[in-house]
């Protein structure tokens, strides 16, 4: 068995309890699907965002709406390929009208699920999406608009905060820094483990 799939068995060993999961509020506030992620299991690249949307609750996929096609052109105008990164959310649950989650949603999912998607899948760069998912990484409030391009880590990983596609679509000026900081973020994944001698 590749590393690949064992990292994809263990993946679907971590959600498999989970799927119908009402440890937060957003498990009885009318989610349809529980968002998992979605990408390679053993990519060097993960994307961290907010949490689903209308799109991405009625297809159960991360990213699949307007703010996902956004990534995707990107993605294409760079080289990287959507399968061989990984994509997920702080919160796994649409939360009701497109609200921002709560720190204790952000909080309870991310212990739950994210934290051990991070462990497993180990990727050399972690690129967060938005205010939110950085708040609900470092469990601080943040300012996006400060913070974002500037390398950071989280337990041992780097991590690049950007904006979110979402933002960048109310705000074309900003498209060169999420683009920007996508593009930093890919080239950092893609430095080997040994430095040359
Ligand atoms: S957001 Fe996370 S913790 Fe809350 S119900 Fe959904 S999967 Fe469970």
């Amino acid at each position: 068995m590749s590393i690949k799939a064992y990292k994809q068995t263990l993946l679907e060993a971590l959600y498999a309890p989970y799927k119908r999961c009402m440890q937060c509020p957003l498990g009885n506030q009318g989610r349809t699907h529980v968002v998992f992620g979605s990408g390679s299991a053993d990519a060097r690249l993960m994307f961290v965002g907010e949490g689903p949307g209308r799109d991405e609750d009625a297809q159960g996929e991360p990213f699949v709406g307007r703010s996902g096609q956004l990534l995707n052109k990107l993605f294409e105008a760079m080289g990287i390929n959507r399968e061989e990164v990984f994509i997920s959310n702080i919160v796994k649950c649409r939360p009701p009208n497109n609200r921002k989650p709560t720190p204790i949603e952000m909080s309870i999912c991310k212990k739950l699920l994210l934290e051990k998607q991070i462990k497993i899948i180990r990727p050399r760069v972690l690129c967060t999406l938005g205010s939110s998912a950085l708040e609900g990484l470092l469990d601080r409030p943040v300012k996006i608009t400060a913070e974002r391009g500037i390398a950071i880590s989280y337990k041992d990983t780097p991590v690049i905060p950007t904006y979110h596609p979402a933002y960048v679509l109310r705000n074309p000026p900003a498209l060169q820094h999420l683009a920007k900081d996508i593009q930093t973020a890919f080239e950092i994944s893609q430095f080997d483990d040994q430095l040359p001698e």
